[in-house]
C-alpha cells in the first residue's frame, strides 16, 4: 500500500505549502496545522511508508533517523522536554496514512494520553 496520495505526499511533492522547520534527503519536518501545544511539529519520511505497522527491517535506519531528527527539531525549538508520538492505525488516532512522528512540547503534558 502506498501513501503517495495523502496530504503529506502532496506536501512532499510541493503541491501544497507547509511551514518547514527542517529537511534532508530522507525526511521533512514542519509545523502541524492544528497544533495541540505551543510547539507541535511533524517529522515525515520522504519514502511513502503508511505507518509503523508497514515498516520492516529495511526501514530500521530510516526510523532511527526520524527519531534523531525529532530530537533535533525539538531542541531547535528550544524545548528541553517533549513528547514524540506515532499514531498507528485509525483506532489509535492516525488520520493521515503516511508515517509521521509528532513532536509536542512547550506546555506540561498529561500521562496517560486519551
Ligand atoms: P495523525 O492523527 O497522527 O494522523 O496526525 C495527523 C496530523 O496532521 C494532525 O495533527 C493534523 O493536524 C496534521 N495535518 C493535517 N494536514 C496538515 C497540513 N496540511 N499541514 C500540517 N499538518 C497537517
Amino acid at each position: 500500500m502506498s501513501s503517495n496520495d495523502t496530504i503529506f505526499g502532496r506536501i512532499l511533492r510541493g503541491e501544497i505549502p507547509c511551514d518547514q522547520v527542517y529537511a534532508d534527503d530522507l525526511c521533512l519536518a514542519f509545523r502541524d496545522i492544528q497544533p495541540q501545544a505551543p510547539v507541535h511539529l511533524l517529522v515525515i519520511p520522504r519514502e511513502p511508508l503508511v505507518s509503523l505497522a508497514e515498516a520492516g527491517e529495511e526501514h530500521q535506519a530510516l526510523l532511527g533517523h526520524l527519531l534523531l531528527v525529532a530530537a533535533r527539531v525539538a531542541r531547535q525549538e528550544g524545548l528541553q522536554a517533549w513528547r514524540t508520538v506515532l499514531n498507528t492505525g485509525a483506532e489509535a488516532g492516525q488520520a493521515v496514512f503516511h508515517l509521521h512522528v509528532h513532536v509536542i512540547g512547550g506546555r506540561p503534558l498529561d500521562w496517560p494520553p486519551g
